[in-house]
């Protein structure tokens, strides 16, 4: 078995782009800016967009936090969007999910400009991506392509089951992967809570991704042997023995499938890294966009 890196492959990734900044910066090109809107408090939220803050320094970004209280009314974020929409000095921008109830994030989505939408939830950016055309992908599913690329996992004419068709991760991933593209061309079957026989089709998978956001959810008995198996899973389960208080874990029961298939991704260090990145890549091909020797 071996285990996907998802660390080590985000690192070599973000070398890369610290590598072309360097570049930009050489030529006296604009520096890439990534912002993000971050309304209320929620904790996890906070820790994503903190990293993503960390990720920006360490590749030589510049990033900016436009931080606001839950209260904000939908009309000032709109107008908030409107701003960061015109400042030239921002690349891209995402909008740190999810918002607060009395907001409609699908609105506030659709008013991002899609050249700035570096998240990839806009529709024009859904939209290029179910044409195979030019645009923004979705972080995390860009991200995992990335892995399955760079460990050369052989995708062409392969069963992948997908659990899960949420719009940011299955959905995306089942376009992607159904494309005539490497890695793609797989056979792909998207499952969802109402699919019946979950089991007996998830074991018939070579590719097996697991984002259904339930707690070690997929165990030996829904795996095929020899399965790569990818886990995007989240879970914070407590553990006073850690700093933070908990751990995380995913969707995969890991002990007991990592002895039954032939890749998978640990969580942490699976495919948690390889968000951020897929946000850093989009944000270094929205700044590139506006160099005109690109
Ligand atoms: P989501 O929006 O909650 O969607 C979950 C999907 O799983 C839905 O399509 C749901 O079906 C399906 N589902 C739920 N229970 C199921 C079951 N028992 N059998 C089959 N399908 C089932 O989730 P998400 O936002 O895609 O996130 C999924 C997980 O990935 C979460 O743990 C999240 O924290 C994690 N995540 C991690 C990253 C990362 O960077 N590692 C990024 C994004 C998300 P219905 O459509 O029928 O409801």
């Amino acid at each position: 078995m071996v285990l996907i890196d998802g660390k080590k492959i985000s690192d070599l990734i973000k070398s890369e782009i610290a590598k072309e900044v360097q570049e930009i910066i050489a030529n006296d090109w604009k520096i890439p800016h990534l912002a993000a809107v971050f309304v209320g408090d929620d904790p996890a939220s906070q820790t994503y967009v903190g990293a993503k803050e960390r990720s920006c320094k360490e590749v030589g970004f510049i990033s900016s936090l436009y931080k606001y209280n839950a209260s904000i009314s939908e009309a000032d974020l709109l107008k908030a969007i409107d701003f960061l929409n015109k400042d030239s000095e921002i690349d891209g921008f995402i909008v740190q999910l999810p918002l607060p109830k009395h907001i409609d994030g699908q609105k506030i989505i659709e008013a991002i400009n899609p050249a700035k939408d570096v998240d990839g939830f806009h529709p024009v950016n859904m939209g290029n991506m179910v044409l195979g055309l030019p645009g923004f992908l979705p972080a995390t599913p860009y991200g995992i392509m990335q892995l399955l690329e760079r460990y050369q996992i052989e995708t062409e004419g392969k069963n992948c089951v997908i659990m899960g068709r949420s719009h940011i991760v299955g959905s995306p991933l089942s376009i992607l992967l159904a494309r005539n593209t490497n890695p793609g061309n797989c056979t792909v079957t998207l499952c969802h809570s109402k699919t019946k026989n979950l089991a007996e089709i998830t074991s018939q998978a070579d590719i097996l991704i697991a984002a259904i956001g339930k707690l070690e959810f997929i165990t030996t008995d829904m795996v095929k042997t020899g399965a790569v198996v990818i886990d995007v899973g989240m879970h914070r389960v407590p553990d006073a023995a850690t700093k933070t208080g908990f751990r995380l874990k995913g969707d995969v029961k890991f002990d007991e499938v990592s002895k039954k298939c032939s890749f998978i991704t640990p969580v942490p260090g699976g495919v948690g890294p390889m968000t951020i990145v897929g946000l850093l890549m989009n944000t270094l091909k929205a700044a590139k966009n506006k160099i005109e020797i690109y």
